[in-house]
């Protein structure tokens, strides 16, 4: 409520990047007003409420590759090729609601069709729905991985025709599919979709118009080809080869040099483990990766799969773990680090004063089993309660 001052206690805060004990937030007007570690008493005009000595209180979660506009069943792409725009506005309704549900309070979508997002983040108040980032259509080649979506531009004039329409529709993200994928019949993982010059050229518009740019890319020789290009994040780098998963060392040193983010799809519901062979190799890479240093962030891809339906976020962050990822850098990845990811690092995935209001509520301690991720007791959005 507007005005209202709100005093949050739990026994533990983290605050984007470190933990503290005896925690408390106050929140007005859909800010942090302030963050005490000290333990002392909530001012006396305050509404108060404590959430135990066992919980946590964390900023909301950010997912940096989401598609809201895709159902998330094993017919996801007939449905966002042929369903009707009201359909599909609802499909995203209901997957921004589930989003919050477990405590992902800020996603950047990656793929829509018809700027979808960017009507539905019209439409809907920020409390029905999470902080949304979103590029629209993405660029694709003719034919190429998700052409469906509306995206396909080649050769330089209409790229950077695609990059102006999309800074002129509100997006703040350019996403392009450097490589190709399964979704797409013809198409291949392993495909490249585009010379480096065009996509220099597309990085350099996207840049001079003030837009972040994300690059899809599954095959080794694709992130060979693009790693030192300077996109702002890579989405998979699954390093795909034609015989099996191959990382290349260089290319990750590179990404790793360059501060790059790295966007990782970690994780699928459980009834969904173990992932089936085929899909297996997605994963292959994904220790070495953890291994050697890159800015992982989250990226679920909800939407594309039943397996990866929108409210699987918090089994990325279980998979982030399992591919070797200490507990405090899963949070940090999933807080300070994917905001910083999509553009929001000064209002989202901390908290602190001044920040939006947008928290999650854990049961248990993540620091003792990740698996705690799963137990939202409570999320507010723009200090508002949603759960
Ligand atoms: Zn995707």
């Amino acid at each position: 409520m507007r005005g209202e001052l709100l005093a949050l206690k739990a026994g533990h805060v983290f605050d984007g990047a470190r933990v503290g004990p005896s925690g408390m937030l106050l929140v007005e007007d859909g800010m942090i007003l302030d963050v005490d570690f000290t333990g002392s008493e909530p001012p006396f005009e305050a509404t108060t409420l404590d959430f135990g000595p066992d919980a946590w209180l964390l900023p909301g979660f950010v997912d940096a590759h989401v598609h809201l506009c895709w159902d998330g069943t094993k017919d996801a792409v007939a449905h966002v090729t042929s369903d009707d725009r009201e359909t599909l506005l609802d499909v995203a309704r209901e997957n921004a609601a589930r989003s919050l549900d477990v405590g992902v309070t800020t996603v950047r979508d990656l793929g829509d069709r018809d700027y979808l997002t960017l009507e539905l983040r019209d439409r809907l108040p920020a409390v029905q729905r999470p902080e949304i980032v979103a590029s629209g259509p993405p660029l694709t080649s003719r034919g190429g991985h998700c052409h469906f979506l509306g995206g396909e531009a080649e050769g330089a004039d209409e790229l950077l025709a695609a990059v102006r329409e999309r800074a002129e529709r509100g997006c703040e993200v350019v996403k392009v599919m450097a490589g190709g994928g399964d979704l797409t019949p013809g198409d291949s993982p392993l495909m490249q979709q585009y010379h480096p010059d065009d996509l220099r050229l597309v990085i350099a518009e996207a840049r001079r118009l003030g837009l972040t740019t994300a690059a899809h890319a599954h095959g080794t020789d694709t992130l060979a080809e693009i790693a030192d290009l300077g996109f702002h994040s890579l989405e998979h780098v699954s390093f795909l080869t034609r015989y099996g998963v191959g990382v290349r060392r260089a290319v990750l040193d590179e990404v790793v040099r360059r501060g790059t983010f790295v966007s990782l799809s970690a994780g699928v519901f459980p009834e969904y483990e173990p992932v089936l062979p085929e899909e297996a190799a997605r994963f292959g890479a994904m220790d070495e990766i953890v291994a050697s240093g890159a800015r992982i962030v989250p990226g679920t891809d909800s939407g594309v799969t039943a397996a990866k339906a929108h409210g699987v976020y918090p089994y990325a962050l279980v998979g982030l773990a399992r591919y070797g990822m200490p507990h405090l850098d899963v949070l940090r990845a999933a807080t300070r680090g994917a905001a910083e990811a999509v553009g929001l690092g000064g209002t989202k995935g901390a908290l602190r004063p001044g920040a939006d209001a947008d928290i999650v509520v854990l049961g248990s301690s993540p620091l003792d089993d990740i698996g705690a991720v799963v137990d939202v007791r409570a999320v507010y959005r723009a200090g508002e309660r949603v759960r």
